[in-house]
Order: C-alpha cells, then sequence, then structure tokens
C-alpha cells in the first residue's frame, strides 16, 4: 500500500546506488551519441500546450500533463503549458524557431525526463528519462539508417545485445489500408487498433475495428494478414497492387541493407504489423524489443512534416528514442554503490575539530574527495568503521599527540596499514599515495 511519504505513483526518488547506474548508462549512451557527431541540445521540461497538442494522436494527446494557468487565471481552469511528452516536438519547435542558424544536417542528442500521464505499471512509469537522437535536413535513408545504427550501438553499449529491431514503414501501413478499402476518414483509427495487436488477441482488435465503422468481414481479414503465421509473405503479396505500399516496402528492404554491416540479420526483421502510436510519423518506423520487458526498448522513425506543422520549414527529419528504464531492466545485476569518499578524517575531541576540517580541505585541494565525521567526538573505532562505510580508501587520523608532534596518522584501509606524516608533508603525502593508487 502507497503511503503518504512515497512519490507519485508512477515516478521514482533515486538514491545514491541507483543514480550511479543510471549515470554510468547515460554515459556510455552518451559516448556513443556524440562518437556520431551528434550534438547536445537542452530543451525546458515544459512546453506551451498548443505546441505539444496535435502532434501525437488523440490518444497520446490524452496523456500530456497539462498545467493549469495560474494566479488569476487560475479559476478558468484552463491549461496553457504542458510537461514535455517527449524530445522529438520540442525539437521541432527548436528547429522552427532556430531555422537557418542550425547546422544542415542538424544532428542533434537529447538525454532527460518526459512526463506521460499513462496508467503506472511494470516498466511503465509517468515520469521516464529518454535519450534522443534526430537528424534534421536529410531526406537521405542513410539518415534513417544512421540513427539506427546509433540506437543499436547504444544498446552494445550498454552490454545488450539480446533485442530485435523491428522495422515498417507508415507506407506500407498506408497501402495496407489502401489495398483493403479502408475509407480515409477511418484510416488513422483503424491504425490506432492495429497497434494494439500486441497486446490484445487479433479477434478483439478485429471487433475494436468494425466497432470504428469498417465493415467486420474487412476488419478480419485485415487482422487475419497482419496475424497469419506467414503475414511477412502474405504482406508482399497484397501490396503488390498499392504503388505506396510497395515503396514501403522497398524504403524497409533498403533500411535492413544499409545497416547490414553493423546489425547482425537475427536483430532485425521486417514487422509489418508494427504502427507506433505517435501520428507524426511519415516514412520507416522501428521499435527495439527484448523478452521479459514490457513494451519497447526505444523507438523512432521518419517524421518529414512535423517541423512544418509547427510553422517552421518543411525539412525532413528522422530520430530515435531510448527509454532508460526499460534498458536498466535488461541490466539488474551491477556493481553495488560506489565509493563516496577517498579520504575519511576523524573527529577525536571537539578542540582538534577545527584542524580536522583544516585537513579534509587539505585532501580536498590535492583533488581527492574528503570529509569530516559528523557524529561527535566518538571513538576511534567508530570513526573508522564510518570510514569504511564511505568507501575511504585512506582513513586520516589526528588526535592529541599527532597535534602534539605535529603529524598525521594516515591510516590506509585498503592495505590495513597506517604510517604517521609529518604535517607539512600531509598534501604531498596524499597526492604520491593517490597516484600510485591510480597508476
Ligand atoms: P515513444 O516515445 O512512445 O516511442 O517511447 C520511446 C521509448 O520510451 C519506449 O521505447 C520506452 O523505452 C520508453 N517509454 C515510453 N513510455 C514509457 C513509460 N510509460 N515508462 C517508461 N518508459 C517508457
Amino acid at each position: 500500500m502507497p503511503t503518504q511519504f512515497d512519490p507519485p505513483s508512477g515516478t521514482r526518488d533515486f538514491l545514491a546506488a541507483e543514480v550511479a547506474r543510471r549515470e554510468r548508462a547515460f554515459a556510455a549512451v552518451r559516448a556513443v551519441f556524440a562518437s556520431y557527431g551528434f550534438e547536445p541540445l537542452q530543451t525546458p521540461a515544459f512546453e506551451r500546450v498548443d505546441v505539444l497538442l496535435g502532434k501525437y494522436g488523440d490518444e497520446a494527446d490524452k496523456l500530456v500533463f497539462k498545467i493549469l494557468r495560474r494566479g488569476e487565471h487560475e479559476a478558468t481552469g484552463e491549461a496553457d503549458l504542458a510537461l514535455r511528452y517527449d524530445m522529438t516536438v520540442p525539437l521541432a519547435r527548436v528547429a522552427a524557431a532556430y531555422g537557418s542558424q542550425l547546422p544542415t544536417p542538424y544532428k542533434r542528442y537529447a538525454m532527460g525526463p518526459v512526463w506521460r500521464a499513462d496508467r503506472p505499471g511494470r516498466g511503465r512509469y509517468r515520469e521516464f528519462t529518454q535519450c534522443d537522437i534526430d537528424t534534421l535536413g536529410s531526406a537521405s535513408p542513410l539518415a534513417d539508417a544512421e540513427v539506427l545504427c546509433v540506437h543499436h550501438d547504444a544498446m552494445a553499449a550498454l552490454g545488450l545485445t539480446d533485442f530485435v529491431m523491428r522495422i515498417n514503414s507508415r507506407h506500407v501501413l498506408f497501402g495496407l489500408l489502401e489495398v483493403f478499402a479502408v475509407p480515409a476518414e477511418l484510416g488513422p483509427g483503424v491504425l490506432t487498433s492495429l497497434d494494439k495487436l500486441d497486446k490484445m488477441r487479433p479477434t478483439d482488435v478485429a471487433d475494436e475495428i468494425s466497432g470504428r465503422g469498417l465493415a467486420a468481414n474487412v476488419a478480419n481479414d485485415l487482422v487475419a494478414a497482419m496475424t497469419a503465421d506467414d503475414a511477412l509473405d502474405r504482406i508482399r503479396t497484397v501490396l503488390k497492387p498499392s504503388e505506396i505500399g510497395m515503396a514501403g516496402l522497398e524504403e524497409v528492404d533498403l533500411l535492413v541493407a544499409l545497416v547490414s554491416a553493423q546489425v547482425p540479420p537475427g536483430r532485425i526483421a521486417f514487422e509489418p504489423r508494427l504502427v507506433r502510436g505517435l501520428s507524426y510519423y511519415t516514412g520507416p518506423i522501428w521499435e527495439l524489443t527484448a523478452a521479459g520487458v514490457p513494451g519497447s526498448l526505444g523507438g523512432g522513425g521518419r517524421y518529414d512534416h512535423l517541423i512544418a506543422q509547427l510553422g517552421g520549414p518543411d525539412v525532413p527529419a528522422t530520430g530515435s528514442s531510448l527509454g532508460v528504464e526499460r534498458v536498466l531492466m535488461l541490466r539488474p545485476d551491477e556493481a553495488g554503490p560506489p565509493a563516496k569518499m577517498d579520504v575519511a578524517v576523524t573527529v577525536l575531541t571537539d578542540d582538534l575539530a577545527a584542524e580536522s576540517f583544516a585537513l579534509a580541505a587539505q585532501a580536498r585541494a590535492v583533488g581527492l574527495r574528503a570529509s569530516v565525521y559528523l557524529g561527535g567526538s566518538a571513538k576511534l573505532g567508530k570513526q573508522l568503521r564510518w570510514a569504511a562505510e564511505q568507501g575511504a580508501r585512506w582513513c586520516v587520523i589526528y588526535g592529541a599527540a599527532e597535534r602534539e608532534a605535529g603529524a598525521v596518522t594516515v591510516r590506509d584501509l585498503t592495505e590495513a596499514q597506517q604510517q604517521t606524516v609529518p604535517a607539512a608533508d600531509f598534501t604531498a603525502y596524499l597526492a604520491r599515495e593517490a597516484a600510485a593508487r591510480d597508476a
């Protein structure tokens, strides 16, 4: 049962060990993004509500966290701002705002939290972190292929190889709507329902589609074609009369061929039932999935007209997003919490506190992490235990005898040996020890 001290459902607090685990993942992903020449972009956590709404499709629009107008306008109950739902629409706004000031192509990465008013569940949060790469200004399939390879390499950098990249194209889906003679006004709804084939039974999806107004026999045929054991062959045959559908198949095949030197064949597959919920996609789309992880690990695709929709130039665009939470579900066993300190300084009596405090400062001045014991003047044994808990390599013991001798005792907690060092040599000694440790 949640208590009053739990964070709101679908959000989490991260204590140090988890922060370290996440930071390691961010660093690995960031290094891959940068290695392909993508540059960073940071945008605000919230946007004007009109920027976000209408870009994702009706279902997703409902999940945008809106922010009520404030102060004297609060009583209107209207929202003028909203928390970002993803990193893509904010990027499109930036492109519309900065236009020609951005390089062409503009290859940018963004990493940070996004918010969705989703129903929380395993691996489904209301606040989660996305790592995005996008290329604006290139209509070349190479741009799609590059984004896909970056995504693939980011997974590899995290030590993950047991996943599948499922590829489709919106043009394949448009072709299917065409050959099954789905009326234009029903198209978006039918695609929304097909998107549920992964989580709902085919008969229920077919019922939902016929509930949207499509003849039941057509809905059944469409779902049967998408879910048959030989769906891949059936879809290729069925699409033959559709120009747009065939163009979609070519896009998929070209993408798979372009990435083949980097992405092994077993890790990439044409998946005609992949829809991707967001309505801004216009060409190839993809999703990464892995056994045991709910939903997808990541996904993306080409979204050529989104920037124009926001009032900017009609720039071609493609991108991919990696969800950190889902990726970390595949890496549960990692090293424990990292050491917090290099040097732990005892405070043996109150009158020595200022000198202990100064010793810690001296240690920091030579680049080591250092702090004093904050628990009052406890026995040395207790302070040594505290030093070990901090992961400190050295415990600096400074008592009346040391003060008398103008010296400092430095205990190496790993080697379990200690040395008395003249106070004047203290920092030089620590610097030498640290250099030896790091060599
Ligand atoms: P999307 O923008 O919906 O395509 O999502 C891209 C990625 O974000 C997904 O592949 C997931 O890894 C991650 N993601 C999406 N929704 C959630 C959620 N509610 N909780 C955690 N991760 C999510």
